[in-house]
């Protein structure tokens, strides 16, 4: 009977702690007001880097995309930053280029792949802006505006870097599920101060603090959201703002292998985003540990308490925890705690294939 109690107990934990955070985030953070002093004569020099491996499929929409935004056109520049793509991506760019003279689109030739990070460090070695902003080429900037919106944000002092909240587009029903609960944390850790998770979508950030950590940090998945949590560790917001809003084309193939890359990142960032904790003040210092355990010691509760659930079933025969079981795997009929479940599976995945690959 103690086992079961302890079964209990994890299953308690695994559930309660995510739950309690969403709820203390979403009632505390997210109704409160920004209270930001925002500048709206503040027009700085933007450039936009676009990392690219064979992306010919997307990058003229990509670059057309950009180019509808409403910003002065003199302020703005394109940094295309391509690591030997090898279906014609850099000529695709250059003709575009050429048919668009009032507009400054760079193409920036790597002469091997070496990642997404290493994309954006030279990418950032070229950039002229006061802005730097990375994005995607699958990424889709639906509204015309979110240049304007950005630097509204960024115009405050305090705002060291701001990302996007993400619409899935298309694939799995299961992605929807997943964002609507993370969208809600990431702004209301904003409001609360700053958010440890950033998107490749559109992340913007201020060239002089970008220029004090370094330029974006290599080695890592996701550069954009260790540079915000080291731009964080200065003293500055990295925030999320719900007005900031990119539609993501969610891969139809290989959806689970996506889905276990993105969490493999995830979790080395969230590793390496611990070792600046000292430097965050107290309501960050309990956004990343909180995030920190979410996704990395959460998962296995789930897994431990299973076990000892199924333990107590199949060895003990106890009705108590034959019914947990039971009714555990009834609720996957109900898409968001089906969509949890699945995630948990994917962190799990995620920190064993990061033992030996971390991609
Ligand atoms: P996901 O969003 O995590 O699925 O990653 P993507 O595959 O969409 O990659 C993000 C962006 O980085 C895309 O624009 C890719 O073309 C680009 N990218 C990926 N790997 C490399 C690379 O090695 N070099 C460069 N320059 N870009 C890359
Ligand atoms: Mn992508």
């Amino acid at each position: 009977p103690s086992l079961e109690i302890i079964a209990l107990i994890l299953t308690l934990i695994h559930f309660g702690i995510p739950l309690a955070y969403y709820v203390y985030l979403k009632k505390k953070w997210l109704p409160k007001p920004w209270n930001l002093k925002i500048n709206p004569k503040y027009t700085p020099r933007i450039t936009v880097i676009v990392p690219t491996y064979n992306e010919a499929k997307l990058i003229i929409e990509k670059l057309n995309n950009i180019y509808m935004q409403d910003y002065p056109k003199d302020k703005l520049e394109v940094l295309v930053v391509d690591s030997a793509s090898t279906d014609g991506t850099p000529r695709l760019v250059e003709d575009w280029a050429r048919k668009h003279t009032n507009f400054r689109v760079m193409l920036v030739k790597e002469p091997s792949r070496r990642g997404m990070a290493h994309a954006l460090w030279t990418g950032f070695k070229h950039a002229k802006g006061d802005i730097i902003i990375v994005t995607d080429a699958d990424a889709i900037w639906t509204k015309h505006d979110i240049l304007r919106e950005i630097v509204k944000w960024l115009s405050c002092e305090d705002v060291g870097a701001i990302s996007c909240i993400k619409e899935p587009l298309g694939g799995e029903s299961l992605e929807y599920k997943y964002r609507q609960y993370y969208n809600i944390l990431r702004i209301a850790e904003s409001k609360a101060w700053s958010t440890p998770i950033f998107h490749g979508e559109l992340s913007a950030f201020k060239k002089k603090l970008l220029k004090r950590i370094g330029g974006f940090p290599l080695g890592v998945g996701s550069a954009e959201s260790l540079a915000a949590m080291k731009i964080a560790a200065l003293g500055y917001r990295a925030i999320i703002s719900d007005n900031v809003v990119v539609q993501e084309i969610i891969p139809r193939r290989e959806y689970t292998k996506w889905r276990i890359r993105r969490a493999q990142h995830l979790i080395i960032h969230l590793i390496k985003t611990l070792s600046y904790i000292r430097n965050y003040n107290n309501m960050l210092k309990v956004i990343v540990l909180v995030e920190a355990y979410l996704h990395i010691i959460n998962p296995w509760i789930l897994l431990l308490c299973t076990i000892v659930l199924l333990y107590c079933t199949l060895i003990l025969h106890s009705i108590l925890a034959g019914s947990l079981i039971i009714l555990g795997l009834a609720l996957l009929a109900q898409r968001a705690y089906h969509a949890w479940i699945i995630s948990q599976l994917f962190l799990l995945l995620a920190q064993i294939k990061n033992l030996w690959n971390k991609e």
